[in-house]
């Protein structure tokens, strides 16, 4: 379950014609986004490692590919700006322009609030970025305060709107085939909740959902619970805070119409935006809002069924803390392990021939088509050094009784020892919501860990819809991506309208002392015939 892209040892390698992986510094669906810089510039870059596992998946691969084919037709400023693709060993690898300035997530974590005008002016930009979007036929489908990158310019903040994994490109079918949609479902318009083709107006009501969550400090709608967060968006009652400038407020809630048509146009808005932007000069920000009041997390609910989760899915409001993994999901398992590398290339080549981009793929400046060629390399060379897998450390446990008591395809609910009474914290989980476009069901990974005297992992899966899922579950480490411990693994666990809930583990483990380590669990998922893997990771965290 190691994948090379996440390690450090790729660090100081050169990839593709001639850029220099300096650190990793983004965790995506489909990879590992590393800081870089181009040798032959000297430029800081961005560089996107497609995860090596996911070449088994044609449809991740050609979001991978897709994400490209969309940014070199997107060129606007607020756009982060793709320089190349290339091939790297068996994987690829997306070179952007590095922005350096972190997140819009981030930012609002710092700033808690913005100032109604700074909210506008920021919210225009991505308008005006969308409605290039929209003008090309276009739909981000997962805009969210997360894929806004941020950077400084003459001292104010200018953003650039990333992550085209899932976008939809209008009337070209074959572009259409991301794994599953993920985000919060905060930023979820109702008509998404129920499956129906995205269009521009989706954009709209997320982009809607960020100036609401901008001014105020949260989202419009909290629960925890996605049928009821389903129900808030539907009935489209969102709570106006004080102070919130009335006109400022009348465009959000244009945005959050529950009806598609009766929301702007992304042209409309930019328009709107920058007027209001002048208007609201000097109107200070919002004080914070209060914390959320969400359950406490009861560790023994982890186990089999969490009462807290025969009613619904429950989760909690997005953020860093609060959902980590929110579009980590979408990653996807190495489920199907055994695939030989020769068939690999060929989805690989599949994929990328069905894009119908192949002709400009390797060469940095869009040179000779050289696909095959290339593939050909690909499948008879050895892996180069940039992508070997690390050498095997030594685990630094060994629960192999606890692990393999967790193949018996039930959850295992063993207890450890408790010598010195608590010996365990509260269960810590991430926890996101997939709607699985293969199967069109809705799921909640959950992986979780509980430090004390040594470390406890596990990980659910609610799936309301019923079917059938594997899991396995691993303890990683967070720097170098390595398995410390794990797997432990749970074959056909079958989900029904009492049982929404199931979990595997938990398992213990005592790795090295002093490092961050999260869970990552990867899902297999079946229902009425149609299966699909995906990978969660837990939150980082230090023992
Ligand atoms: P995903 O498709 O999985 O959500 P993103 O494109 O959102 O991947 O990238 C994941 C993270 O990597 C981002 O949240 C950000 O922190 C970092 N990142 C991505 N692209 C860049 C970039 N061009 N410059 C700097 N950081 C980036
Ligand atoms: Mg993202």
């Amino acid at each position: 379950m190691q994948d090379p892209t996440d390690s450090v040892e790729l660090a100081g390698r050169s990839v593709g014609n001639s850029y220099r992986l300096v650190k990793p510094i983004g965790q995506g669906a489909t990879g590992t986004v590393w800081q870089g810089v181009d040798s032959a510039t000297d430029e800081p870059v961005a560089v996107k490692l497609l995860h090596e596992s996911l070449l088994r998946q044609p449809r991740l691969v050609t979001r991978f590919v897709q994400e490209r084919t969309i940014l070199l037709m997107l060129r606007h400023r607020n756009v982060v700006r793709v320089r190349d693709l290339f091939s790297v060993g068996e994987t690829l690898g997306l070179v952007m322009d590095l922005v350096a300035g972190g997140s819009l997530r981030d930012h609002l974590e710092r700033e808690r609030t913005l100032p109604p005008a700074e909210a506008t002016r920021l919210a225009a930009q991505v308008a005006d970025a969308l409605a290039e979007a929209h003008e090309l036929g276009i739909i981000h489908r997962d805009l969210k305060p997360d894929n806004i990158l941020v950077l400084e310019r003459d001292g104010r903040l200018e953003t650039r709107l990333t992550d085209f994994g899932i976008a939809r490109i209008l009337n070209v079918p074959s572009m259409t085939t991301p794994n599953a949609v993920v985000g919060t479902p905060h930023y979820m318009a109702p008509e998404a909740f129920h499956g129906v083709t995205p269009s521009p107006a989706t954009d709209v009501y997320a982009l809607g959902v960020l100036l609401y969550e901008l001014v105020s400090g949260q989202p419009p709608y909290l629960s925890d619970s996605v049928p009821e967060l389903m129900r808030l968006h539907a009935e489209g009652r969102p709570h106006r805070r004080r102070g919130i400038p009335e006109e400022l407020w009348k465009l959000i809630r244009a945005c959050l119409h529950a009806k598609p048509r009766q929301r702007p146009a992304a042209p409309a808005l930019v328009r709107d935006l920058r007027l209001l932007t002048r208007k609201l000069d000097g109107v200070p920000a919002l004080p914070p809002p209060p914390p959320p009041q969400l359950p406490p997390a009861d560790p023994d609910d982890m186990a089999v069924d969490p009462p807290e989760l025969r009613d619904g899915i429950r989760f909690p409001r997005p953020g860093r803390h609060a959902v980590p993994s929110a579009r980590k999901p979408r990653n996807a398992a190495p489920v199907h392990r055994f695939l030989r590398s020769s068939a690999v290339v060929a989805v690989l080549a599949g994929v990328l021939l069905a894009t119908g981009i192949a002709t400009s793929l390797w060469s940095r400046d869009g040179g000779e088509p050289r696909l095959q060629p290339h593939v050909a390399a690909m499948s008879s060379a050895p892996r180069p050094a940039a992508v070997s897998r690390p050498r095997p450390r030594k685990k630094a446990t060994s629960p192999s009784a606890t692990v393999r008591a967790k193949r018996t395809g039930r959850p295992h609910r063993t207890r450890s020892p408790q010598p010195e009474g608590q010996a365990y914290g509260p269960w810590q989980c991430a926890q996101g919501f997939v709607i699985d476009l293969s199967t069109r069901s809705p799921l909640v990974p959950r992986p979780c860990h509980s430090v004390g005297r040594d470390v406890r992992f596990q990980a659910s899966l609610t799936a309301p819809a019923g079917g059938r899922a594997d899991i396995e579950v691993t303890l990683r480490d967070a720097d170098t991506g390595r398995t410390v411990a794990g797997p432990a693994t749970c074959a056909g666990l079958t989900f029904s309208r009492g049982a929404m809930t199931k979990a595997c583990g938990p398992a213990d483990a005592a790795p090295r002392r002093g490092r961050s380590y999260t869970v990552v669990m990867a899902y297999r998922y079946e229902r009425d015939g149609t299966s699909s893997s995906n990978t969660a990771r837990g939150r980082v965290f230090t023992w």
